[in-house]
């Protein structure tokens, strides 16, 4: 069980277009990969950043999470990702340590990756998603 480094932080924005043009502008990142993920109401876009990348995400839906997120904070670091080996034996782990888990099990993320989300009650109050490689 181990952690590989920080995959990527997800940032909930309103205007995703807006934002990757900022980024472009500023940082000269570019997008390498935009999809909808039709069963959490959200789209996303990855702009590679180095070592790890930076995930924009905004509502398909006022029903999705992260609707409720912006509706309260505003644009945000919404989360952050953990590059981690053996996803299924650290929710294992984290369950015994008595972590909350928001996936007791691991469920397909973007770019063929296994993912799951830990309650922010058990992390200090911010959300940790962790994800595995699996192609
Ligand atoms: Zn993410």
């Amino acid at each position: 069980m181990r952690i590989n480094g920080v995959e990527h932080i997800g940032i909930a924005v309103t205007n995703v277009d807006e934002c990757i043009k900022t980024l472009e502008r500023i940082f000269g990142l570019e997008v390498s990969d935009r999809q909808t993920i039709e069963a959490s109401n959200v789209e996303i876009a990855f702009l590679p950043c180095g070592a790890t990348k930076i995930e924009l995400v905004t509502p398909t839906s006022e029903s999705s999470p992260i609707a409720g997120f912006l509706n309260k904070r505003g644009n945000g670091i919404h989360h952050i990702c953990l590059d981690v080996e053996n996803i299924e034996a650290w929710l294992e782990a984290l369950e015994q340590r008595g972590v909350r888990l928001i996936d007791k099990k691991p469920r397909m993320g973007a770019h063929g990756r296994k993912v799951a989300f830990i309650d922010p009650k058990s992390t200090c109050g911010f959300l940790i998603e962790l994800s595995e490689r699996i192609s």
